[in-house]
C-alpha cells in the first residue's frame, strides 16, 4: 500500500494557509534518499549525483541536494541560470543537452560545466563558438536498436528503443568526437548514455555500466583518450503503482561496482568517477499534488471533479501514467467505488485517474496524488487560464514553508501586449 508522508490532519492544518491545490515536498524524505544513493556509490572515490534540474526547477529543492553533496545536471540556458544563482558552479554543473544553441555552450563554459556533447558535429560547433574545447569534456553515446532487461513470461523487465531516440552518438562517431576533441587540447574525457527510462530493475544501471565501462576500455585504446568519468545519467525509477517493487539503491551500487571491478579495475582505469543524473529517483516519491473535491457528476460514468487539472501535473494526460490517489482520511475504507477523477480543463484527456477504484468520495474530501515530486509542477503550463500552483516545502521539523507562490493572474498577462 502506498502512504502520504502526511496524515489528514497535518493536511488539513496546512490548507488552511495554502489553498488547494498544491504540490507538498517531504524534505526529510528527498535528504533520506539522497544519502542512501551516496552510500550505495560511496565505493567510488569520485561519484556525483548531478540531479537533472528538469525534474523539480525550484531553488530551494536544489539548495537541499546542495546541502547532501549533489551538483546539478542542466539542458537549458534557464536551468544555468538557476543552479548559478543556487549557488552551483564549474565541476558541480554538468551540461546535458541537444540540438543546443551557441549562446548556451557559451553560458555553460562561462560557469565552467562540464559539457556533454550530442553529436559528432558538435565538436567543430563548440569550438566555433568558443574558440577552443575545453580541456574536461564529455560525449553521449547512443547504441541504437532495442535495449532490453531481464526477459520472462510477463515480458521484458526493461524495455526501450535506443535506436529510436534522437540522442547521442554512434560507436565510429564516438571514437572520431573523441580523437578530434583531443586534438582540439580536451585532456579530460567522459562518457554519456540514457537508455531506457524509469526503470524498476535493480539491473538497468549495472548493465548499461557493463556498456559504458567496456567501450570506455576499447576509446582509450582507440584513441589515447584519457577518460576520467562515465555518466549513468537518468532512468533509475520509481513505483507509482502500489504492487511493483521499488529499485534497491544498494543492490543498484554494489552491481555497478562488481562490473567496475572486473572491467576498468584490470583495464588499469580504476581512477574514473561515477557520475548519475537521476531526476525521478530522487524526487519523484517525495512530492505529493494535494487538491480537493469540488464536485461529483453522474452521467455514463461517475466522475469526481477536483480543483487541480492537468496544468499540475501533466503525465495522466499525455503518456496515461498512473499515479496513486489517497482519499485522505478513508485509507482503511474498501476500494468499492469506481471513478474518473477530473480536473477543469476543456481537454477529455484531463483526467488523473480513468475507472479508479477508491472509496466513496465525498464533496470536500483532500485527495494526495502521490510521486508527483518530479516531472510534476515542472511540466506545468497554463492551458485554458489555468494556472500553475504553489509549491510548499514540508521541513523535516514537520512545519511548512512557501518554496513556490501559485501563478496570479498578472503573471499570466505580463507577456501580453494590450494595446
Ligand atoms: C531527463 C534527463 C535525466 C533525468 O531522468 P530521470 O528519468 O528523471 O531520472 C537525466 N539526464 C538527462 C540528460 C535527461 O534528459
Amino acid at each position: 500500500m502506498k502512504k502520504p508522508f502526511v496524515t489528514l490532519e497535518q493536511l488539513q492544518t496546512i490548507t488552511e494557509t495554502y489553498p488547494t491545490p498544491f504540490h507538498l515536498y517531504d524534505e526529510k524524505g528527498i535528504r533520506e534518499n539522497a544519502r542512501a544513493l551516496k552510500a550505495a556509490f560511496a565505493w567510488n572515490k569520485g561519484y556525483t549525483e548531478y540531479f537533472a534540474v528538469k525534474a523539480t526547477p525550484n531553488p530551494q529543492i536544489l539548495k537541499i541536494l546542495k546541502e547532501e553533496g549533489c551538483g546539478v545536471d542542466c539542458s537549458s540556458a534557464c536551468e544555468l541560470m538557476m543552479s548559478e544563482r543556487c549557488g552551483f558552479s564549474g565541476d558541480e554543473i554538468m551540461f546535458s543537452s541537444n540540438d543546443t544553441p551557441a549562446e548556451e555552450f557559451e553560458m555553460a563554459a562561462k560557469l565552467g560545466a562540464t559539457i556533454n556533447l550530442d553529436d559528432l558535429t558538435h565538436v567543430e560547433f563548440l569550438h566555433k563558438t568558443l574558440g577552443y574545447i575545453p580541456k574536461k569534456i564529455s560525449c553521449r553515446f547512443n547504441p541504437g536498436g532495442v535495449f532490453q532487461l531481464g526477459e520472462s513470461k510477463e515480458g521484458f523487465q526493461v524495455m526501450d528503443n535506443p535506436g529510436d531516440a534522437k540522442y547521442g552518438m554512434t560507436r565510429p562517431q564516438i571514437a572520431e568526437a573523441y580523437t578530434r576533441l583531443k586534438e582540439l587540447g580536451a585532456e579530460e574525457f567522459g562518457i554519456h548514455a540514457f537508455l531506457a527510462s524509469n526503470t524498476l530493475s535493480n539491473d538497468y544501471y549495472p548493465a548499461l555500466a557493463r556498456i559504458l565501462f567496456q567501450l570506455a576500455v576499447e576509446l582509450k585504446e582507440e584513441t589515447g583518450a584519457h577518460i576520467t568519468f562515465i555518466n549513468l545519467s537518468g532512468g533509475v525509477g520509481i513505483p507509482y503503482r502500489p504492487e511493483q517493487p521499488a529499485n534497491d539503491i544498494a543492490v543498484i551500487g554494489e552491481g555497478v561496482r562488481k562490473a567496475y571491478e572486473e572491467i576498468l579495475v584490470p583495464a588499469g582505469m580504476d581512477d574514473v568517477a561515477i557520475c548519475t543524473e537521476l531526476g525521478r529517483f530522487m524526487l519523484a516519491p517525495y512530492g505529493h499534488l494535494v487538491t480537493k473535491v469540488l464536485h461529483q457528476k453522474h452521467t455514463y460514468k461517475e466522475y469526481v471533479g477536483v480543483d487541480a487539472c492537468a496544468s499540475n501535473l501533466m503525465r495522466p494526460a499525455i503518456y496515461g501514467a498512473y499515479h496513486h490517489i489517497t482519499v485522505m482520511g478513508k485509507e482503511d475504507q474498501p476500494c468499492d467505488h469506481k471513478y474518473d477523477v477530473t480536473g477543469s480543463l476543456c481537454e477529455n484527456s484531463d483526467k488523473f485517474a480513468i475507472d479508479r477504484m477508491l472509496p466513496e468520495v465525498e464533496i470536500g474530501d483532500l485527495l494526495v496524488i502521490h510521486d508527483t515530486g518530479a516531472h510534476g509542477h515542472a511540466m506545468g503550463y497554463q492551458y485554458n487560464g489555468r494556472l500553475r500552483s504553489a509549491e510548499v516545502l514540508l521541513c523535516e521539523d514537520g512545519s511548512t514553508r512557501l518554496i513556490r507562490r501559485a501563478e496570479t493572474p498578472e503573471d499570466y498577462f505580463a507577456t501580453a501586449i494590450w494595446d
